[in-house]
């Protein structure tokens, strides 16, 4: 098989399409830097949708998964798994909440979250239960949870959807009052503290406070999406940690195991007893591979500060971009320059996916979500020279789309 990638080419006849993919493909990692089959070079500003926490072929991490390999990959939940227990313990000693379920991805997570709501519902006699969802929410593509979601494009062609969700605007607790007023059936808040997918949107901090208050005062649970959002990306392990609040039940995965696959649904007292065996599970979840990338990422980020990393390189970088595009602000040909620490989102005036082709040409991988938002999730290690060679291409890069696009002169 030839190693050149033809710009044209479809990746393989065999693979589902499912991704409009770019015409490249990624050999190898290191750091903050990807290579392709072709042997070219490029900064990476994506790192896997915020997964590589610890950017690519960590000298600490991969050591570690090599000697798991050889000890155990997988287990199986009928047997205690020593590294769940560790990795469980850490999270509820982060999160200041009581207890872990281990799965494999962030939609299984969100699952977990939904089934939680809904059983405590029907443990206190509400026999259809409703959780409150928010406009522009991605919670994953299974049929719960893209029922959760709010992007109607996502959810084309899969009706009939899940009912038992009420969808209410960000950062509007009055709409939220009104929404859930005089409704017994309601046991749940489900957010993103930052959305993701929907554009790097932060709730605000008042916000958060005013819900999780409505929360304890109405008992509903308040669920926290920190899929993305979480896992130090915006300085704090967590991101409603900025709010000072804790939410009830909290579901992770992406950044948690660096690469390896892991979701985990964290839950405080209110929703850590509602399942009993035989109420939930999973094949993969929670195995001894898994967990080790878990325990393995949590000590390296500590070790280095890499919350820390994440707040004065998110700092760093928000303020290179809104210098370098300062004009592009005032004129409103860049709306936006957003985000918490490492989880970054430039919104345009016009639709840019195109912009993702143009910077993996100039040899930098980036995303466009919500059709015109540039989305920033660097791995956490990332350092200012490479967040200053980021900037370098990015910046240019969306000044002229934004000229050809005759937004600005
Ligand atoms: C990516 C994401 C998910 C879905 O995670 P998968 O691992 O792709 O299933 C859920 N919620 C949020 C906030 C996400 O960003």
């Amino acid at each position: 098989m030839s190693s050149t990638v033809s710009a044209a080419a479809p990746s393989s006849p065999h693979v589902m399409n499912t991704y409009g993919r770019l015409a490249m493909a990624v050999s190898h990692g290191q750091g903050c830097r990807v290579w392709d089959v072709n042997g070219r070079e490029y900064l990476d500003a994506l790192g896997g949708i915020a997964v590589n926490t610890l950017g690519h072929n960590h000298p600490d991490l991969v050591p570690a998964l090599q000697e798991q390999l050889g000890k155990i990959i997988h287990s199986c939940n009928y047997y205690h798994v020593p590294l769940q227990e560790q990795l469980a313990a850490k999270l509820v000693a982060l999160s200041g909440m009581r207890n872990v379920f281990f799965c494999s991805t962030g939609l299984e997570a969100n699952e977990a979250a939904i089934k939680l709501a809904r059983k405590f519902g029907h443990d206190k006699g509400i026999e259809r239960p409703e959780i409150v969802v928010y406009e522009k929410a991605f919670h994953g593509r299974s049929i719960a949870t893209l029922s959760a979601t709010a992007n109607t494009k996502i959810q084309a062609g899969f009706g009939p959807l899940l009912e038992g969700f009420v969808r209410v605007p960000v950062n509007n607790i009055a709409a939220l009052r009104d929404a859930t007023a005089n409704n017994p059936n309601i046991v749940a808040v489900f957010l993103e503290a930052v959305q993701g997918e929907g554009g790097v949107n932060p709730m605000h901090m008042d916000y958060l406070r005013d819900v999780r208050a409505l929360c304890d005062t109405r008992d509903w649970l308040l669920m926290i999406d920190e899929v993305q959002c979480g896992m130090g990306r915006t300085g704090k392990w967590f991101a409603h940690q900025w709010a000072g609040i804790v939410p009830d039940v909290m579901p992770l995965a992406k950044g948690l195991g660096s690469g390896v696959p892991i979701g985990a649904v964290v839950a405080g007292p209110k929703a850590a007893s509602i399942f009993s065996p035989g109420n939930h599970g999973s094949t993969f979840g929670g195995n001894p591979l898994a967990m080790r990338a878990g325990v393995e990422t949590i000590r390296i980020m500590e070790r280095d500060g890499l919350l820390d990393n994440a707040t004065v390189m998110g700092r760093h970088f928000t303020e290179a971009l809104q210098r370098e595009l300062a004009d592009q602000l005032a004129s409103g040909a860049v709306k936006d320059i957003r985000g918490r620490g490492l989880m970054i989102g430039i919104e345009l005036a016009v639709p840019c996916s195109a912009l993702m082709q143009q910077s993996l040409d100039k040899g930098l991988l980036i995303s466009v979500t919500a059709e015109s938002v540039v989305r920033l999730v660097p791995p956490l290690i990332v350092t200012a020279a490479e967040v200053d060679a980021m900037v370098a291409i990015l910046a240019p890069l969306i000044r002229n789309f934004l000229a050809d696009a005759g937004v600005t002169a």
